[in-house]
């Protein structure tokens, strides 16, 4: 016989899947009705139009796919690509990596701007392969969670748009953590995910097309080369039609509707001001036990935090007690920093200052015992310094 289930509640400090909202658990064992009820057509109409609220677009096609974030990427991606595209894939991390494998696995044409992770890619390296190349499709992640980075979109999308190019965007991270504007930006596609800044567990991901993205989707010659993210058939779900495609997952859905519904309650500009004010004042904690951060200054993130491992301490082994004993996990560095970094996130629900405040005491309390000599009553002061004065 199994075990029971019982899993432990951690404070989850890293990369994601951040602490649910209380509601967004009740909503999962909400009951179950069929997904072609009519009252699970209200919470689908529901969870759509607040997905426009929270995007910034008056896209007709919005909703969440089925699949985690990665399902998301794929949705647009194998949507909009069509063997022999030219798609032009900006790389500084895991994310950007990820798509330019999808772009691959499709047939493009790969075309890579690179930057090192942890910084931007720069408008002028997007100018110059646009004008080396013919391009069909500009790729860009607006947060990258690999390495704390937040991407300036507007002049990309403008040097894309000039091109003749469509844009995709990444906003796994950033939706609901900061401000995204996708109809002001002149976002042609983008998707996220439940399980970073909208505080639901990880399960879908909402995508956005406008009508160029759909036109490039309605002049393809063959067939969309995913059966199951195949927006022209998924749409005539989600849109009047209501014809089956697959069976929704009714719980998740539930789950993202409360998560929107908590946005909206506590109103964007509060929540990003939260964001912002914890990220803050985990930063001057850390920077008074010696821990700075690692990304590139001006272009660092709210809600993930990379940051440089102190020279002599055992990644590993420090992750493993924070999370054993503190019950709080934190993310390693991954692919080029692995080792070096440390991710810690505070996305949404996670975004807090008791979450702060104990982050820092308990790091400062395992590399006291490990015979550093941290500051810990000064890191708390500093702490508190940037929670009174605002
Ligand atoms: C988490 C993440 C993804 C992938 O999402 P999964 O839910 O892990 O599939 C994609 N892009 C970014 C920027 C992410 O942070």
């Amino acid at each position: 016989m199994a075990s029971p289930l019982n899993p432990p509640r951690r404070i989850l400090l890293g990369p994601g899947p951040s602490n649910p909202h209380p509601r967004v658990l009740e909503a999962l064992s909400a009951p179950v009705v069929g997904h072609l009820d009519p009252e699970f057509f209200k919470v689908m109409e529901e969870s759509k139009a607040m997905l426009r609220w929270l995007f910034h677009t008056d896209n007709e096609l919005t909703f969440p796919v089925s699949g985690t974030g990665s399902a998301g990427m794929e949705t647009c991606l194998v949507n909009l690509i069509e063997e022999g595209d030219t798609v032009l894939v900006c790389v500084n991390g895991v994310f950007g990596t990820r798509m330019a494998d999808i772009v691959e696995r499709l047939g493009g044409n790969l075309v890579k701007v690179e930057a090192p992770w942890g910084e931007i890619i720069r408008p002028e390296q997007v100018e110059q392969a646009l004008k080396d190349h013919k391009v069909d499709i500009v790729t860009l992640v607006h947060a990258e969670t690999s390495t704390g980075v937040l991407q300036p979109v507007e002049e990309i999308s403008r040097l894309t748009h000039d091109a003749g190019a469509l844009l995709v965007l990444d906003t796994v991270t950033s939706l609901g953590g900061c401000p995204v504007t996708i109809d002001a930006w002149n976002v042609d596609a983008t998707y996220s995910g439940t399980q970073k800044c909208l505080s639901c567990p990880p399960g879908l991901s909402p995508v956005s097309f406008n009508q160029a993205a759909r036109d490039k989707l309605g002049r393809r010659k063959g067939k969309v080369k995913s059966w199951y993210l195949d927006l022209t058939m998924i749409e005539r779900y989600w849109g009047e039609d209501r014809a089956y495609h697959h069976t929704a997952p009714i719980s998740m859905n539930y789950g993202l509707h409360a998560a929107l519904s908590e946005v909206e309650n506590e109103g964007l500009e509060a929540r990003f001001a939260r964001h912002e004010l914890n990220h803050r004042a985990l930063v001057a904690g850390l920077e008074v036990l010696g821990i700075p951060l690692a990304s590139q200054e001006g272009h660092r993130l709210w809600m993930l935090n990379s940051v440089k491992i102190p020279e002599g301490v055992n990644d590993a082994a420090l992750r493993k007690r924070l999370l054993l004993d503190f019950n709080i996990e934190i993310g390693g560095g991954l692919g080029a920093l692995a080792g070096k970094t440390w991710r810690i996130g505070l996305m949404g629900e996670s975004s807090r200052r008791d979450n702060v405040v104990a982050l820092v005491q308990a790091l400062g309390q395992i590399l006291k015992e490990e015979g550093a000599d941290v500051p810990v009553t000064d890191a708390l002061g500093a702490i508190e310094g940037v929670y009174t004065r605002g």
